[in-house]
């Protein structure tokens, strides 16, 4: 829902890409499992390790050609790899075309058992099992050694990089990493927490994306296990942090369900029931219903619904109780007296300060609920008529 694009920064990619890189050298030298790799899956491996460009197309790439990824270069060279690693369902597309039918017509000779021809079913899980070892997301998740060090590549220091302190699918929730630098608990990890990283195309029907950076969103635990599930966005699509927010496309808004000056009077009276008097809602931008901007409002719409975020919020609605009443009560004239007192500041400075809102909209990644507050204040207050 927000747009966190600004921390993955070519400067993290650049360390992701390099240490996964060395991560997968070691692992198709050392893993076992992956002794033994068929000829197509070994130009593949071979390919991703001895090029770092070709491991920065998967590795590295923006949230943008990660969502055109099946229409890449790299998808064409490698399609029948790619292809195998999906699941039956996810593959059947894909099964018609020229390519497939040419490789099961003409089965390598070591897809073959003891002269026997494996299926494609038994074919595609195999190499989706190694693949999953080649990625190896497990590795990546944990901390190895007993001390966290910041400067260890995993998970921890990944979401410690990113900086990104609120969840960036609900902008609510905490989602920040923290641990102790200084620890010296003998025996154990000095990491107190780090933020689940949400794998936006899910690693277990894309094995091939577990490590890819864009597909990496640091979230908050209801977002990224309750509500998610197994929903793939790759046939529902919702917004994706790394590119896009909420905010290009919607708005928030509070309704008042009654009079303001009977809402401000029960807010100001602990015996009302405070949360019946506002509702959140969303005001959808006048997007033309045609290509780009159709399936915008679509993602805006999944990401929505499926995050229960109007939900989420309005079963919160009374923690917004005295920032909503502040709102209310900002009034040109109210500013104008307020201005008297702060010297120097501007008209959108003391409104800022006094409703702890940033309009320009630098805190959604560490402030709860920054994208509501902005909104709902710009809406209330144009309905005031306060120009600022
Ligand atoms: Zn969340």
């Amino acid at each position: 829902m927000i747009n966190i694009s600004h921390v993955l920064t070519p400067q993290v990619i650049e360390w992701h890409v390099d240490s996964v890189r060395k991560r997968f050298h070691s692992i198709l030298k050392n893993s076992p499992e992956l002794k033994e790799l068929s000829r197509m899956e070994a130009r593949f491996y071979r390919d991703i390790c001895v090029a770092k460009a070709t491991c920065r197309e998967l590795i590295g790439c923006s949230a943008e050609q990660l969502s055109t990824f099946f229409t890449s270069a790299l998808f064409e060279k490698h399609k029948l790899y790619f292809v195998l690693c999906l699941s039956q369902e996810l593959r059947k597309p894909y099964e018609t075309q020229p390519f497939f039918q040419h490789f099961v017509t003409n089965l390598p000779r070591d897809f073959y058992q003891n002269g026997i021809a494996q299926n494609v079913e038994d074919i595609s899980q195999m190499v989706r099992r190694r693949a999953a070892t080649f990625f190896g997301y497990g590795y990546f998740s944990k901390v190895i050694g007993k001390k966290f060090d910041k400067e260890q590549w995993n998970g921890y220091s990944f979401s410690k990089k990113l900086e990104v302190k609120v969840c960036p699918t609900c902008n609510s929730a905490d989602s920040s990493t923290v641990y102790e630098e200084q620890a010296e608990i003998e025996g154990k990890v000095s990491v107190v927490c780090r933020a689940p990283l949400d794998h936006y195309y899910s690693k277990s029907k894309y094995p091939f994306f577990a490590m890819t950076a864009a597909n990496l969103i640091p979230s908050c635990e209801r977002c990224n296990s309750s509500l998610k599930r197994e929903t793939d966005y790759m046939y529902k699509p919702h917004l994706r942090p790394y590119k896009e927010g909420l905010e290009d496309y919607a708005t928030f808004i509070c309704e008042p369900k009654a009079a303001i000056q009977d809402v401000i009077k029960a807010a100001c009276n602990p015996k009302y029931v405070k949360a019946h008097n506002y509702r959140f809602d969303v005001l959808c931008k006048q997007l033309n219903q045609k290509g780009v901007a159709r399936l915008a409002n679509e993602r805006s719409k999944n990401s929505l619904s499926d995050m229960g975020i109007l939900q989420r919020y309005n079963e919160n609605v009374e923690q917004h109780q005295a920032f909503l009443v502040k709102l209310f009560f900002t009034t040109e004239h109210f500013v104008e007296q307020q201005l008297g007192f702060f010297h120097g500041f501007t008209k959108k400075e003391v409104i800022e300060n006094y409703l702890e809102v940033d309009f320009s909209g630098v805190d959604v990644t560490y402030k709860p609920y920054a994208l509501l507050k902005k909104h709902v204040s710009q809406s209330i207050l144009d309905k005031n008529n306060v120009q600022y």
